[in-house]
């Protein structure tokens, strides 16, 4: 039995499909909701009798009500091996079908034609007719004044980019015989790996070493660390191995790309000393505090004044170091709606002057900051005067001032505390920022003791990722002082 998502992964990569096939599956969503969404858009549609399919129901426990409702559920159904779930259906008066979809986002990116024209297919071929589709998504400009207002927090659509969606699905045929053969066929073994862009995506795919086992003993000066580049794989496959003897016709060019080749050519490390020391002055000043906040997104706006995907700051970690040359510690970990809480104590722990380090700050926590000024106008001048004092830490790296072929095309904050000192993410029980999230989540189904627990993990991550920065500052300080 085959379902759409099996498809979708098969497409997107045949031996990440069939490596993953086996798993035993814990997803835990990116997007926080504790309302459940087919309950609010119950709601929104307005209909309170209806049919609702369960896990595992056989296509004939539909057909056997299928005139007994006009609105259903995730009604299941199979054809062959193919088996869909759809999750709203509306019989209309000439006994076709609409269809309707949940987009889970404030827009809609692109179609999700697999699915669509899949469950059409099935549809169809079980004698029913789809006479249109539909799609529901979240209104980007929905205000949670105090309780949710169901129909103003979502929109509806059967268009898309001027188009019935309907008309875009019915352009095309898509195969699902053909491709349930194919994946049933499929075998490793006769199935060499080829590079394609989820090798990558999201850093390494968990199955990279299986895929590719000769190139995890590249060198860390791999060609295939160089960034931002199209034509890596080309002179991987061309026989270039290292950053020294990239070709220059297939380099963009970058400051970045030249700063890892320097770095290949210098035995390991480049350094533009110049602007690295123009950079630092920045940073010589006391107190300097280095800062790292956690949130959570919500896809609904749970809370007053939230929109749909807005966050909720729950977790800051800062070290300072103040005149004196004394370094202090402070943690804030609050639960709930806790956005007040965290800018009080923020303005409250924080030194009144001196630089703040975070990495990326301008797209994170900058950005919180910013939204946090616009909630709550009480503390709007504090915040912005806070906001101002924030310098990234990863500036350094994403500008080519340095580069490390340890990095091995990682501009990441965990990556540079690895190679800077011995402290390491591998030994916390939290160990990076979703695992915090989910953490933070469960915090309130916790009892005392498993709260506290979890509390102290959140705290114990945060505080690597502070002290994190305070580390890389100081290597960066080293460096230059090496370099002399
Ligand atoms: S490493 Fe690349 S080829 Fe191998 S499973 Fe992952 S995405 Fe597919």
């Amino acid at each position: 039995m085959y379902h759409i998502s099996d498809l979708k992964k098969y497409l997107r990569c045949e031996r990440l499909y069939f490596y993953s096939r086996d798993e035993s599956s814990s997803y835990r969503p990116y997007l926080r909701s504790d309302k459940n969404i087919i309950d609010l858009l119950t709601s929104y549609f307005g209909f309170t009798n209806y049919f609702e399919g369960i896990r595992n129901d056989p296509t004939d426990r539909f057909f056997n009500e299928m005139y007994n409702y006009e609105w259903y559920i995730h009604p299941r159904f199979m054809d062959g091996e193919m088996r869909i779930n759809i999750p709203f259906m509306h019989r209309l008066e000439n006994g076709s079908f609409d269809l309707c979809f949940v987009y889970y986002n404030t827009f809609i990116k692109e179609l999700d034609l697999i699915t669509y024209r899949t469950s059409v297919k099935v549809l169809e071929r079980l004698g029913l007719r789809v006479n249109d589709i539909y799609i529901v998504y979240f209104n980007e400009n929905y205000v949670n004044e105090g309780t949710i207002d169901v129909q103003q927090l979502f929109v509806c659509t059967e268009k898309y980019q001027k188009r019935k969606i309907i008309d875009i699905v019915r352009e095309k045929d898509f195969d699902y015989d053909y491709l349930i053969n194919e994946m049933s066929d499929f075998s490793i073994e006769k199935n060499k790996a080829k590079k394609c862009r989820y090798c990558k995506l999201n850093g390494l795919c968990e199955y990279y070493d299986k895929c590719f086992p000769d190139e995890m003993k590249d060198p860390d000066d791999s060609i295939l660390s160089l960034v931002s580049s199209k034509n890596k794989n080309k002179m991987y496959q061309n026989g270039i191995r290292t950053l020294k003897d990239a070709d220059p016709k297939w380099l963009e060019g970058n400051k970045v790309q030249y700063a890892q080749i320097m770095a290949s050519r210098n035995g390991g490390l480049f350094l533009d000393r110049l602007a690295l020391g123009e950079w630092l002055k920045k940073l010589d000043y006391r107190p300097i505090s280095f800062i790292d906040f956690e949130w959570d997104r919500y896809l609904v706006p749970e809370y007053y004044k939230m929109k749909p995907m807005d966050v909720i700051c729950f977790e800051f970690a800062l070290y300072y170091i103040d005149k004196k040359g004394h370094m202090e510690h402070r943690t804030f970990v609050g639960t709930g709606d806790c956005r007040k809480e965290f800018v009080e104590a923020l303005i409250e722990y924080l030194p009144e002057k001196g630089p703040i380090l975070a990495y990326n700050a301008i797209g994170a926590e900058v950005l919180r900051l910013r939204e946090l000024a616009d909630i709550y106008p009480e503390y709007n001048s504090k915040l912005k005067k806070i906001i101002a004092r924030f310098i990234d830490l990863a500036e350094p790296f994403s500008e080519g001032l340095v580069y490390d072929v340890r990095m091995q095309g990682n501009f990441t904050l965990k990556k540079l505390v690895d190679i800077c000192s011995d402290y390491s993410y591998k030994d916390l029980d939290i160990y990076d920022g979703m695992e915090a999230v989910f953490n933070w989540r469960d915090i309130e189904k916790a009892d005392n003791e498993e709260g506290n627990k979890i509390v102290e993990n959140l705290k114990e991550y945060c505080s690597l990722d502070a002290y994190g920065l305070f580390l890389v500052y100081r290597w960066l300080i080293k460096l230059m002082i090496g370099s002399k």
